[in-house]
C-alpha cells in the first residue's frame, strides 16, 4: 500500500516525549508496525488511513502516556494537554466542525487499544462532546430533533456508567419507567420530548450516586474519558486477563479519539461487523452482521436481531460492492482474515476497525492452508499461523452439531479438557471402575478429584466437576489422559449422598445419561450422538503437518504399549516407539495371576538359585520355589514375546525402545490394607494362601516404595527379570525378523543412578543374549541404552554413556527427583496451591521446568563429550506438552515421545521450535 505523503518524523509538542499519532485526510503518522506505542486498533486505524481506506480523523494517545500517567501517580505528563488540544485542533480544521461549537458541533469516540485486544479494558464512549448547546447544532444539522435527543441520552448513559461509575441499571430503570409511561415497547418508540425527559432524568441520576454534575464542558468529558482509559488498565478484569493470558502488565493501553460518523441517520446508514472469511469453518465468504439504522454497539448488544451480512448486498448494493473490495484490500495487506467493523453514513462507508480474526481450530487450519495456496503466505508462516491446541481439538470426538442445537443444557463450566463424552453419571471413583467392568459407559461426576479417583478417570468417558480451575487436578489429570473434562462447573450442586447433581433447576442421578463437552464447558441431558474426529478424514490437517515434517529437526516417536497403540501412532505419524511398558503388559487378563504367582516365591527363588550357582545343594522347600518361579516366569516369557513382535510387527522398520520392568512390585500385588482386612475379618477361618500373600506384601512393604526397589535395582536383585525380558525381546527379534520384518529394538534400562548399575545390569543382560543367540544359531543387533531420570545419572552422565548407545529422558521421574516431590501426594495436594499462588510459575509436571531442563543439557553435554554419536530422546510427558517440546529443541535432543494421541501435536510443535516465527495476537 502506498501512502500519499510522508508521515511526519516528528510532530511539535509541548510534552517531553511525543505521545501523539494522528490520521486523516489519506494520511497517518503511525502505521501497523507501532502496535506497541499505538494498541492494536490505533495501529489498525492509521494503517488502513494509509491504504487510503475511508476512517474518520483522530488521533491515538499513546501506551507510553498510559504508562508515564501511572508512574506520575495517576497525573497525565506535562504538557500532554496541550498536545491533546492540539490534536482535538487539526482534527476540527480536517472535518470542517469544531469541538464544543453549537453550530457544528465536533462529536469523537473515545477507545480504548492495547497491544492485544483484551477484554476488561473500558468500554468505548461515543457521542462525546455533547451537551445542551451542540445538540442544538446537531439538531439543525441533521434536522432530526428525536435522532440529537437520542444520541445526548445515550451519552450521558454511556459516559456515566463507563466513566463515572454509575451503576448501569440504574439508567435501565429511568429508561424501563420511560418506556412504560409512553407505552413504547421499544426505545425506538420514545419520541423526542420523552428522550429529552429522560435525559434530564440520567443528568439527575448522576448527579445523585456521584455527587458531582454531568461535565458540560467537551475538553472535560475528553479529558475525563482519557483517565478513565488509562484506569481501566489496571482494573480487576484487565488485570486478571493479563495473568491468564501470561500478558505483561508493563504494555500500557493507547487512547483512541476518533470522529464521530453516524449509523443512526436513517434508512441509508447503518453499522456492522464482519470477518473476510467464515470463523468457524475457514470458507472464504463475507462472514458478518449488519444493521441499519444503529449505532455501533447495537449490533454487539444485541437489541435487535441482526441480518446477515449479505443482505446488505440487496439494500445497499454499492456501499455492500466497496466493502467487499476493501476486506479484501485489507486481507492481502494483511495476509490474514481480517475482522472489520464498520459504520455507514448516509450512503457513506467508514471503517473504524480491523484485526486479525480470532477463528476455531478447524477454520485456522483451512485457512493457513487456503492462504497458502492464495500465496499470501510461506507454509512456514501457515505452520506458526496454528496453535497446537487447535491440533489436539480438531482430533476429538465433537457432537453433532444439529443433535448439540437441540440439546437441554444443564450448565456451564471450565473447558477443561476437550472433546466430546457421553457416558451415564456415577458420584465416585469406585463406582465407576464397576459399572466400566459390566460394560458400561461413565462420566465420572465429583465436586472436585483427587489422586484417589484416578482410577475412576481412567476408566470414565470424560470428567466433570464442579470446582476447581483450569490446573485443577481433574484438569490437569484430563488433559495428559486425553479424556474431555469440564471443570468447576459452580452452578452444579452435587450431593454424594443422593448420588445427584443439579443446577438451573435441571437434576440428574446415578445412572441418567449425559453429555459432556470439553472444548466448550457445557454439559447437556441425555447422550448427545457424536461424529468422530479421524486424522484420515482431514486432508489439510494432514497437509501442514507434512510441511510441519519438512521443518523440524526433531523426530517425533510415541510411547505405546500395544501393537493398536502402536498402529494409531503409526497413521498419526510417528516415527518410533521411545517408550514401551513391559509391565503394562503384567496386568491384563490370566496374567496378573502369574506375575503374582512369580513375585510371591521371587525373593526365595532367587537366594536359592545363588545358593545353587555356589555348588550347595537345595533343600525341598527352596527346589519347590525355584520351580515354581521358573514355570511361571517361562508362561510370563512366551506372552512377552507374543506382545513383543506385535509390537515389532507394528512398527516394522522403525525403532522401538524396550523398558525393561520399573515398577516396585508391590504394584502387582493385593493392596495391604484390604488384605490385612481379609485375613483379620476371616480370623481362624483364613486361608493359608491369603496368610502367606499378607505375609510376602508385608515383606515387600515400603516407607517410599517411589524411592525404593524398582527400575535397574529390581533387575539386580531378581536377575531373572532381566534374563526372561532379554530373551522374550530377542526371541521376539528372531522370530519377526525369520517372517520378513525389519524390527528395530533398543533395551532401556530405567532409574540408573551409578554407572555400575548399567554395567552390572549389561553384563546380564549381554550374556543371556549370547545364550539366545547361541541357541538361534544367529547373529541378533539390538541396541543398549538407559534412560536419565535419577539426578545423579543426569550429574554422572560421561561416565554412563559409556555404557549407553542411547539416552531416554524420563522426566517424570527427573522433575520429581529434582524437586524432592513426591508426583502422586503433590498434584493432589499443595502444588496446584503454588501455582494459583504463583510460588512455582507452572506445573512443573506439565511444563518442563527450566532447572529440569539444565540438568537435562547437562546429560546432553556430558553424554556427548564421551559419546558424540549418543541418541537423545524424552519420554517422559513433557515430550507431548508444546512448551516442553521447544525445550528440547534448545537443549537439541533428537527426538520427543508423547502419547499416540499427542504424535499431531508434537509434529507441529516441533516445527514451531524450529520457526522463529512473528508475534502472535493473545
Ligand atoms: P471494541 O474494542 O469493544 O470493539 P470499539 O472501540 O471498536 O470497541 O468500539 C465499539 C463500536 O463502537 C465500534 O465497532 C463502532 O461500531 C462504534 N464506534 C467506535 N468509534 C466510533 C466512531 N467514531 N463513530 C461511529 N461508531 C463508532
Ligand atoms: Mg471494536
Ligand atoms: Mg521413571
Amino acid at each position: 500500500m502506498t501512502s500519499t505523503a510522508t508521515p511526519a518524523g516528528d510532530r511539535a509538542h509541548s510534552a517531553a516525549k511525543r505521545y501523539i499519532y494522528g490520521w486523516g485526510g489519506g494520511v497517518a503518522e503511525g502505521d501497523s508496525s507501532m502496535r506497541d506505542l499505538l494498541g492494536g486498533k490505533g495501529a489498525g486505524l492509521a494503517e488502513m488511513t494509509n491504504a487510503g481506506l475511508p476512517v474518520p480523523p483522530g488521533f491515538t494517545i499513546t501506551t507510553e502516556a498510559c504508562n508515564d500517567y501511572f508512574a506520575a501517580g495517576g497525573q497525565l505528563p506535562e504538557g500532554l494537554w496541550a498536545d491533546v488540544l492540539e490534536a482535538v485542533h487539526e482534527v476540527e480544521v480536517l472535518t470542517g466542525k469544531g469541538f464544543g461549537n453549537a453550530a457544528d458541533p465536533l462529536l469523537v469516540s473515545v477507545r480504548s487499544g492495547a497491544k492485544f485486544s483484551m477484554p476488561g479494558m473500558m468500554d468505548t464512549v461515543l457521542n462525546l462532546g455533547l451537551n445542551e448547546e451542540t445538540l442544538h447544532g446537531l439538531v439543525a444539522l441533521t434536522g432530526n430533533e428525536r435522532f440529537g435527543w437520542d444520541a445526548y441520552r445515550r451519552f450521558i448513559q454511556m459516559f456515566g456508567r463507563i466513566v463515572m461509575d454509575v451503576k448501569g441499571e440504574r439508567f435501565d430503570h429511568a429508561l424501563d419507567a420511560a418506556k412504560a409511561a409512553h407505552g413504547a415497547a421499544q426505545d425506538t418508540d420514545l419520541d423526542a420530548a420523552a428522550l429529552k425527559a429522560l435525559a434530564g432524568e440520567f443528568k439527575a441520576i448522576v448527579l445523585e450516586d456521584t455527587g458531582r454534575a454531568f461535565p458540560s464542558d467537551p475538553l472535560d468529558q475528553l479529558d475525563l474519558a482519557t483517565k478513565a482509559v488509562f484506569a481501566s488498565w489496571f482494573g480487576k478484569r484487565a488485570m486478571d486477563y493479563r495473568n491468564n493470558q501470561k500478558i505483561a502488565h508493563d504494555l500500557g493501553t493507547a487512547v483512541n479519539v476518533v470522529t464521530m460518523v453516524f449509523g443512526n441517520m436513517g434508512d441509508d446508514s447503518g453499522t456492522g461487523v464482519a470477518f473476510t472469511r467464515d470463523p468457524n469453518t475457514g470458507e472464504k465468504v463475507l462472514y458478518g452482521e449488519y444493521l441499519t439504522n444503529a449505532q455501533g454497539e447495537d449490533v454487539v448488544a444485541g437489541i435487535r436481531t441482526a441480518p446477515k451480512i449479505n443482505q446488505m448486498q440487496t439494500e445497499m448494493p454499492a456501499v455492500y460492492a466497496e466493502f467487499v473490495r476493501i476486506g479484501e484490500q485489507l486481507e492481502r495487506h494483511y495476509r490474514d482474515v481480517q475482522d472489520l467493523e464498520f459504520t455507514i453514513e448516509r450512503g457513506k462507508l467508514y471503517m473504524l476497525q480491523t484485526r486479525s480474526a480470532k477463528r476455531t481450530a478447524a477454520a485456522a487450519v483451512k485457512i493457513a492452508a487456503d492462504l497458502v495456496d492464495e500465496g499470501l503466505i510461506t507454509r512456514d508462516e501457515a505452520l506458526m499461523r496454528i496453535e497446537p491446541a487447535h491440533v489436539d481439538q480438531l482430533l476429538r470426538d465433537q457432537f453433532d452439531p444439529t443433535a448439540r442445537g437441540a440439546a437441554v443444557r444443564i450448565a456451564k463450566g471450565l473447558n477443561a479438557s476437550p472433546g466430546a463424552a457421553v457416558g451415564r453419571a456415577v458420584f465416585d471413583a469406585d463406582t465407576a471402575v464397576e459399572w466400566v467392568d459390566r460394560g458400561e459407559r461413565v462420566v465420572l461426576v465429583r465436586v472436585e478429584t483427587s489422586p484417589d479417583d484416578f482410577h475412576g478417570m481412567a476408566v470414565a468417558q470424560g470428567i466433570l466437576t464442579a470446582r476447581g480451575g483450569a490446573t485443577s487436578h481433574a484438569a490437569v489429570v484430563a488433559r495428559q489422559i486425553g479424556k474431555p473434562c469440564v471443570a468447576g462447573c459452580h452452578e452444579l450442586a452435587v450431593d454424594y449422598r443422593t448420588k445427584t447433581a443439579t443446577a438451573n433447576d435441571i437434576s440428574f442421578a446415578e445412572g441418567d445419561w449425559i453429555s459432556v463437552d470439553g472444548s466448550t464447558g457445557e454439559v447437556f441431558v441425555g447422550a448427545l450422538p457424536t461424529v468422530s474426529a479421524r486424522f484420515e478424514d482431514q486432508p489439510e490437517l494432514q497437509r501442514i503437518l507434512d510441511w510441519a515434517d519438512e521443518v523440524r529437526r526433531m523426530e517425533v516417536w510415541t510411547n505405546a504399549d500395544k501393537p493398536e497403540e502402536a498402529a494409531m501412532a503409526r497413521i498419526y505419524g510417528a516415527q518410533g516407539i521411545g517408550l514401551c511398558r513391559t509391565e503394562h503388559m503384567f496386568r491384563e487378563g490370566e496374567r496378573l495371576e502369574i506375575v503374582r504367582g512369580a513375585i510371591l516365591v521371587a525373593n526365595v527363588a532367587t537366594r536359592a538359585k545363588a545358593k545353587r550357582a555356589a555348588g550347595e545343594t537345595l533343600d525341598a522347600d527352596d527346589a519347590e520355589a525355584v520351580a515354581t518361579f521358573d514355570s511361571a516366569m517361562a508362561k510370563l516369557e512366551v506372552l512377552q514375546q507374543g506382545d513383543f513382535e506385535g509390537i515389532f510387527r507394528a512398527m516394522d522398520g522403525l525403532p522401538v525402545v524396550i523398558r525393561l520392568i520399573d515398577p516396585p512390585l508391590h504394584e502387582f500385588l493385593p493392596n495391604l490394607e484390604e488384605q490385612l482386612v481379609k485375613v483379620t475379618l476371616a480370623g481362624d477361618a483364613a486361608s493359608e494362601e491369603d496368610r502367606v500373600l499378607l505375609a510376602t506384601i508385608k515383606s515387600m512393604h515400603e516407607q517410599n516404595p517411589m524411592l525404593g526397589l524398582r527400575g535397574c535395582r529390581l533387575g539386580l536383585m531378581i536377575p531373572d527379570f532381566v534374563k526372561v525380558q532379554t530373551r522374550a525381546i530377542l526371541n521376539g527379534l528372531i522370530a519377526v525378523k525369520a517372517t520378513g520384518g525389519h524390527p528395530k529394538a533398543k533395551i532401556m534400562i530405567p532409574l540408573v543412578g551409578h554407572v555400575n548399575e548399567l554395567s552390572a545390569t549389561k553384563a546380564l543382560l549381554e550374556a543371556e543374549a549370547k545364550a539366545v543367540e547361541a541357541a538361534a544359531g544367529v547373529e541378533v543387533e539390538y541396541v543398549f541404552g538407559t534412560m536419565i531420570e535419577v539426578p545423579r545419572g543426569a550429574l554422572t552422565a560421561d561416565e554412563i554413556a559409556k555404557h549407553a548407545a542411547f539416552f531416554s529422558f524420563g522426566t517424570n521421574d527427573l522433575t520429581q527427583m529434582t524437586f524432592g516431590y513426591s508426583r502422586d501426594d503433590a498434584e493432589g495436594g499443595f502444588l496446584l496451591k503454588y501455582v494459583e499462588d504463583g510460588i512455582l510459575p507452572v506445573n512443573p509436571f506439565q511444563t518442563l521446568d527450566d532447572a529440569v531442563a539444565g540438568l537435562m543439557k547437562m546429560a546432553v553435554d556430558k553424554g556427548r563429550a564421551t559419546r558424540p554419536d549418543l541418541e537423545l530422546g524424552i519420554c517422559g510427558e513433557h515430550g507431548g506438552d508444546p512448551e516442553s517440546i521447544a525445550k528440547c529443541e534448545r537443549i537439541g535432543l533428537d527426538y520427543v515421545s508423547c502419547s499416540p494421541f499427542r504424535v499431531p501435536v508434537a509434529r507441529l510443535a516441533a516445527a514451531q521450535a524450529v520457526l522463529t516465527g512473528p508475534e502472535r495476537d493473545k
